[in-house]
């Protein structure tokens, strides 16, 4: 059985990879599981891409295995793009989630429907043991609600309303975000990439 490392210490993320992953034959392993939780990794990529990389290259090289990381987050068009990359350190890493999705909300009052478009990205990286490194992106489309909705999820999940189902991923279940979501879609993505990689 192949040994992956996935460079999180995000619990939640490594039950999600199992799951979409699973049949692959793989193992995968947490930093905690590897006592690699205290490597300090500077990550001041300028892009989603380039952050996913720097993790999973930091710690590929230093244990010579296979390691896929993740970086996610927000995108919303009426602010350029913003929070984008910053998403967890938006308005500052140990600021709410309430006080940072009330801000959008208000940086975006009397803003129309039309102009109120928004994105969930994920990029994940995959570092092998030879240098290589690719990466695949998941995305989901939606909208910045009017207010916070739903009691699920995490981050800015209340204020991300996703037409198709009419409510906010704060409001859908796991199942439901499981589907649609942009880690979703990534993880699909790398599957489809494994998958050929072995053919
Ligand atoms: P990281 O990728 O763990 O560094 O953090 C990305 C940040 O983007 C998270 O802390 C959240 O604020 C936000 N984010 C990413 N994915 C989601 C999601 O599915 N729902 C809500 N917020 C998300």
């Amino acid at each position: 059985m192949k040994k992956i490392i996935v460079a999180t210490g995000n619990e939640g993320k490594m039950d999600e990879i199992r799951q979409i992953l699973q049949g692959e034959n793989i193992q995968f392993v947490s930093l905690k599981d590897e006592n690699l939780q205290d490597v300090e990794i500077i990550e001041n990529g300028s892009t989603f891409e380039e952050n996913a990389i720097i993790k999973a290259r930091t710690i590929s090289d230093l244990t010579g295995q296979m390691v896929l990381a993740d970086d996610s987050g927000l995108e919303v068009d009426y602010l350029h793009g913003e929070p984008g990359i910053y998403s967890a350190r938006y308005l500052g890493e140990d600021t709410s989630y309430d006080i940072k999705n009330n801000h959008i909300i208000d940086l975006l009052a009397g803003v129309p429907d039309d102009q109120r478009t928004a994105r969930f990205v994920c990029v994940i990286a995959c570092a092998f043991p030879d240098g290589r490194t690719i990466t695949v992106r998941g995305v989901i489309e939606g909208r910045i609600g009017y207010e916070q909705k739903g009691e699920n999820g995490f981050g800015y999940d209340p204020i991300f309303y996703y037409p198709p189902l009419k409510k906010t991923s704060a409001v859908m279940t796991m199942e439901e975000k499981n589907k649609v979501s942009h880690r979703a879609k990534a993880l699909k993505a790398l599957y489809d990439y494994l998958e050929e990689a072995h053919k």
